[in-house]
């Protein structure tokens, strides 16, 4: 099978993104880019995460081809195409219908800085792409066009997308930013949460750059 390793990782994250409670059901995908072929390898769609085995995962280029696999892909096959077009350090995309940014997302509001955390998207606030029906080309245009430098973007009234180096990081952002939208509500339903400034945030950013272990 080709692209085996990647077929994997995408069985055990999507049964992590299901079992962390950040995607009810069949819905969410995920998938990853091989940039050496030019080709993604994507969840397949409607089929649950325990139930996803590597060779229901689909493998195709970025123009809807079909390279292996007997599944139909995910609905948004072409909003993760998007972001593998429009960002060129992307390697891997995670959708969700995580509660907490599915709410902000359903008020068509972005995600500010009420945690300092938000900065893992690379940005202070976390914008929302305007309303498309769900595996649509329009929808991926308007998360193309919304995104920008930022590696998180909500879609309105549908959920969350965000894009990452490997598989690995982009969970894990996708993890924090369902966190932040959760601090940002809760501190919502009992006052007014205070926003970190722009100069406090830069400094956020700055601090990033060398948390955690040095690389080797
Ligand atoms: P798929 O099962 O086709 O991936 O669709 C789920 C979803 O979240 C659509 O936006
Ligand atoms: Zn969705």
């Amino acid at each position: 099978m080709v692209l085996q390793e990647e077929r994997e990782q995408i069985v055990e994250y999507g049964k992590r993104m299901s079992g962390d409670g950040l995607s009810a059901g069949t819905s969410g995908n995920i998938s990853i880019y091989n940039a050496e072929k030019g080709w993604m390898a994507i969840s397949p769609s409607g089929i649950g995460y325990f139930d996803t085995k590597p060779e229901d995962v689909v493998i195709m280029d970025l123009d809807a081809e079909i390279i292996d696999g007997a599944r139909k892909p995910s609905s948004e096959w072409a909003l993760h195409a998007a972001m593998y077009k429009a960002k060129q350090d992307c390697r891997a995309v995670v959708h969700t219908h995580s509660m907490y940014c599915t709410v902000f997302a359903a008020l068509r509001q972005p995600l500010k800085a009420a945690h300092y955390v938000i900065a893992d998207a690379g940005v202070d606030t976390v914008p929302c792409a305007p309303y498309c029906t769900f595996g649509t080309r329009e929808l991926a245009d308007a998360a193309a066009s919304t995104i920008g430098g930022s590696n998180a973007v909500l879609l309105a009234n549908h959920g969350l997308l965000v894009c990452g180096g490997t598989l690995k990081s982009a969970y894990s952002l996708a993890c924090g930013m369902e966190f932040c939208a959760e601090v940002e509500y809760r501190a919502k339903t009992i006052g007014n949460p205070v926003y970190l400034s722009e100069e406090e945030m830069a400094k956020v950013l700055e601090g990033f750059k060398s948390y955690g272990q040095p690389k080797k």
